[in-house]
C-alpha cells in the first residue's frame, strides 16, 4: 500500500530565521513521524526577495529578465537547503530540489512564468528511497531551459501544482495568519477569520490585493478541484479551507464575503482622445507590449472634441507608462494626458454582490460619509471596486467592513499586527 502525501507550504516569515526553520523542520517531522510522505516547498527567508530586487536595481534598472531570474530564485533556494539541513539534524532523512530539480516545468515569461506541468519522476524517487522532500516555492525551469520565476507570492502556486501533480491527499499553506480573513487583519483589526471560502470568491479577493494567496494557486485548486488549508505555522487551530462552497444556501449568497485592499495604485487619463476604434487600441498597444497590467478601464461619453480614457496600472509601473501613453497620445492626437499616483483599490467581494440590490449605493454613501473621494469605480459579477487616495484606505476597509461585515467587535483581534502595519 502505497502512503498519503502531503504537500505542506512555509511562507517567507515562518522561514525568516534559522531559529523559525527548526521549528518548521519540528513540524515537518511531526507530520512525517506520524506517518505521511512529506512534500514541503518553502518560499525565500522573510524579506529575501525584495532584498534581492533592490540590490539589481543597485547595479541597472533594466536587468536582463534571464539574470534577474537567476538572482531572484537564490532566496528559495537557500531557505530549502537549510531546512532539509535542520530536518536532517531532527533525524528525518530529507534532500533539497530547486524547481528545475523537482520537474517544474514553465512557460518562458521571465518574472511571471506559468507552470505547464510537473515532471514528477526525481520527486517520486526520492519519496521511495524514503526521503521528505524540500521543494523551492516561486522557481521552475522554463521552456527556454532558464530558470525562471512565477511572480510575487508564486511559491502558493508552486505548493498546489506540487500537490495536483502528485496527487495529494492535503495541500497546507502555512502562514503568519491563522486562516482568511474577511480583510487584511493588519489594517483591519475587526476582520473576522472564515471557516471556509469558495474559490471564486478568494479568487477574487487574490486579484483584487488580499496578497495572502497568490492568484494562480487559487485557479489550480479550482480547476483540479482540491481543497487547500491555510493556516499558521505556528500557532495551530484549524485555519480556513478554500473549497468548493455550495451556493445554494440564501444565507451564504446573500453576504459580501470580503473586503480587499491594493495600494499600488496610479491612474492615467488621456484627455479628447479622439473616438475612433483604433485610436484607443493604439494607446493600449505599448503598454501590452511592455507585458505593463491595465486594470479598471473607463472611457466617457463620446462628444465632438472626443472622449476621455481613463485606467489603473500599478504604481510602480506608473513613470514608463506615462511616459509611453504620452508619446501614443500625442501619435493619435488626443489633447493631453494626465496621471495621478499613490492611489489605492478598495473592493466588496461576495456571490451576494450580484444578488443583491442596493449593494452599489450602500458603498458609495458609506465612502461619502467617510469623505472619501471615488477616482474611478468598476464592478463585476462578484465585485464592486473603487480607486480612492491611498490615505484614505485603512479608513475606507474600516467603514465598509463595518457597513458590510459586522461591527468591530473583535477590535482587539491582533493588536500587535496593527500596531506593526501602523509604524
Ligand atoms: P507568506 O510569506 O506566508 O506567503 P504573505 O505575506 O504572502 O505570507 O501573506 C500573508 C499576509 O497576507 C498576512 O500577514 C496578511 O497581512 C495578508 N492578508 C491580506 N489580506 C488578507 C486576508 N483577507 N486574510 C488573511 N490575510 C490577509
Ligand atoms: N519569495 C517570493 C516573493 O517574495 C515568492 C513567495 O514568497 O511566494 O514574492
Ligand atoms: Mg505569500
Amino acid at each position: 500500500l502505497k502512503p498519503e502525501i502531503i504537500v505542506q507550504k512555509y511562507g517567507g516569515s515562518s522561514v525568516a530565521s534559522p531559529v523559525l526553520i527548526q521549528q518548521v523542520a519540528a513540524r515537518v517531522a511531526e507530520t512525517r513521524r506520524e506517518g505521511a510522505n512529506v512534500v514541503v516547498v518553502v518560499s525565500a527567508m522573510g524579506k529575501t526577495t525584495d532584498g534581492l530586487l533592490a540590490l539589481s536595481r543597485q547595479v541597472t534598472d533594466r536587468p536582463e529578465p534571464r539574470e534577474l531570474d537567476l538572482l531572484l530564485s537564490t532566496g528559495e533556494t537557500v531557505s530549502s537547503a537549510l531546512l532539509a539541513m535542520a530536518l536532517g539534524v531532527e533525524g528525518i532523512p530529507a534532500v533539497s530540489l530547486t524547481g528545475p530539480q523537482a520537474g517544474i516545468l514553465t512557460d518562458a515569461m521571465h518574472q511571471r512564468a506559468r507552470i505547464r506541468e510537473v515532471d514528477t519522476r526525481r520527486i517520486h524517487h526520492e519519496i521511495a528511497r524514503g526521503k521528505v522532500v524540500v521543494v523551492t516555492g516561486f522557481q521552475g525551469r522554463g521552456d527556454n531551459d532558464e530558470v525562471t520565476t512565477l511572480g510575487r507570492g508564486g511559491s502558493d502556486t508552486s505548493a498546489v501544482a506540487l500537490a495536483v501533480a502528485l496527487g495529494a491527499s492535503a495541500c497546507e499553506i502555512n502562514t503568519d495568519v491563522d486562516g482568511i480573513y474577511t480583510a487584511d487583519p493588519r489594517l483591519c483589526p475587526a476582520a473576522k477569520r472564515l471557516e471556509a471560502i469558495g474559490y471564486e470568491e478568494m479568487l477574487e479577493l487574490a486579484q483584487l490585493g488580499a496578497k495572502v494567496m497568490h492568484p494562480r494557486s487559487i485557479e489550480l485548486a479550482q480547476l483540479h478541484g482540491i481543497p487547500l488549508v491555510v493556516r499558521s505555522t505556528f500557532s495551530g487551530g484549524a485555519g480556513t479551507t478554500i473549497r468548493e462552497v455550495s451556493t445554494m444556501s440564501i444565507e451564504y449568497v446573500r453576504r459580501v464575503r470580503g473586503i480587499a485592499h491594493d495600494l499600488n495604485v496610479a491612474k492615467i487619463t488621456v484627455t479628447r482622445a479622439p473616438d475612433r476604434p483604433d485610436a484607443i487600441a493604439a494607446l493600449f498597444a505599448p503598454l501590452a507590449a511592455a507585458a505593463i497590467n491595465t486594470d479598471v478601464i473607463a472611457q466617457t461619453a463620446p462628444v465632438e472634441s472626443g472622449c476621455d480614457i481613463s485606467f489603473t496600472v500599478s504604481n510602480d509601473d506608473l513613470p514608463r507608462a506615462a511616459e509611453m501613453v504620452s508619446e501614443a497620445a500625442r501619435s493619435i492626437g488626443a489633447e493631453g494626458v494626465l496621471h495621478e499616483g499613490h492611489l489605492a483599490k478598495v473592493s466588496i467581494v461576495g456571490v451576494g454582490v450580484q444578488a443583491t440590490p442596493g449593494i452599489a449605493q450602500r458603498m458609495f454613501a458609506c465612502l461619502a460619509r467617510l469623505g472619501i473621494r471615488m477616482a474611478m469605480i468598476a464592478t463585476s459579477e462578484i465585485r464592486i471596486t473603487a480607486v480612492i487616495p491611498r490615505a484614505a484606505a485603512a479608513q475606507a476597509v474600516a467603514g465598509l467592513h463595518a457597513e458590510f461585515i459586522g461591527p468591530a467587535e473583535i477590535a482587539a483581534a491582533h493588536p500587535t499586527k496593527r500596531a506593526a502595519a501602523l509604524a
